[in-house]
């Protein structure tokens, strides 16, 4: 059976109620997976916190305190994307740690694991970015590689902004495999298709670039190429970012794709689990500040995991 992380800790992770990132992204997902009686087909995992030696797998010392001090000063963790609250340390702290429950239920069942806030793919190991204080993703790879030895990951990233802290900070890795699907031209303005990886790592990074009001025809035409990337490469991992700003009527960006992106993708992604990983798999919910998207993105990927894995 899959696991979905359900724990009130998680909406803690909340910029205030004008901002686009705030908790109700979380209890509307709670509700709506209660109201559509899915819950019985899925097992529950709570959250954790991180420690300090998981946080600096990836994270410099300065920067762990850095948000610390914040905490305490207020301001912005950058340049006015991601403002400091009171707990901002815990709660991010939270999130890499629920993240990294997720790796661990995913090994020790061959399963898939769904986390509702996670995938903050835009923090660097030395600084805040878009929303995103510290990079789950980033010290999850570290995580895998570290505690299993799981060194072939493959991180597959829908959401409408590219995961520039992933891409770079892995960017001459070469046992990293990307996908990264984005609208072109948004912020962060990376992850322009020509970026591929650097060095030995040359080839093992694919950028998606959208352009705004692209459609499922577009998304699925590249899909088309993605699937001959995936048949090359073997893996032993994967992390999903199943952000939902791509889904049409996204306040801050600009696509027109339906869930049927988040269905397919989703299917593609548990295949190759199935296929070379033993059914792995960690998927996060990355962004999307449409209460609506949030339910029809998010429950089209647990649809479609419990329809794969009993
Ligand atoms: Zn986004």
């Amino acid at each position: 059976m899959p696991y979905v992380v359900l724990d009130d800790r998680l909406s803690y992770y909340s910029f205030s109620k004008e901002h686009p990132f705030n908790n109700q992204r979380y209890f509307v997902f709670k509700d709506t997976l209660e109201e559509k009686g899915l819950i019985k087909f899925l097992k529950k995992l709570n959250s954790r916190k991180a420690t300090l030696e998981e946080l600096s797998l990836f994270h410099t010392d300065d920067y762990i305190e850095f948000v610390k001090e914040k905490e305490l000063k207020g301001g912005f963790l950058d340049y006015l994307d991601t403002p400091a609250f009171p707990g901002i340390f815990d709660a991010s702290s939270t999130i890499v740690g629920t993240t990294l429950n997720c790796i661990d239920k995913a090994i020790e069942e061959k399963t898939a694991v769904f986390s509702p806030v996670g995938g903050l793919h835009h923090a660097y190991s030395n600084r805040a970015s878009g929303f995103c204080v510290f990079n789950d993703i980033c010290v999850g790879i570290n995580y895998l590689r570290k505690r299993y030895k799981i060194k072939r990951i493959l991180y597959f990233d829908i959401d409408a902004h590219h995961g520039d802290g992933v891409y770079y900070s892995f960017i001459e890795d070469p046992d990293l495999f990307i996908v990264d699907f984005h609208q072109k031209g948004i912020f962060p303005g990376t992850g322009n298709y020509l970026e591929k990886g650097k060095g030995k790592a040359y080839g093992t990074k694919l950028n998606i670039e959208l352009k705004a009001g692209c459609q499922d025809s577009d998304f699925f035409k590249e899909q088309e190429k993605v699937k001959d990337f995936l048949e090359k490469i073997e893996i032993d991992f994967i992390i999903m970012q199943a952000g939902c700003d791509c889904l049409s009527g996204d306040p801050i960006t600009f696509l027109n794709l339906t869930e049927k992106v988040h269905q397919q993708t989703t299917k593609i992604l548990t295949e190759k689990a199935f296929q070379e990983t033993e059914g792995k798999i960690v998927i996060l919910g990355g962004g999307g500040y449409s209460l609506s998207n949030i339910k029809r993105g998010w429950l089209a990927v647990i649809e479609e995991i419990i329809k794969i894995y009993d």
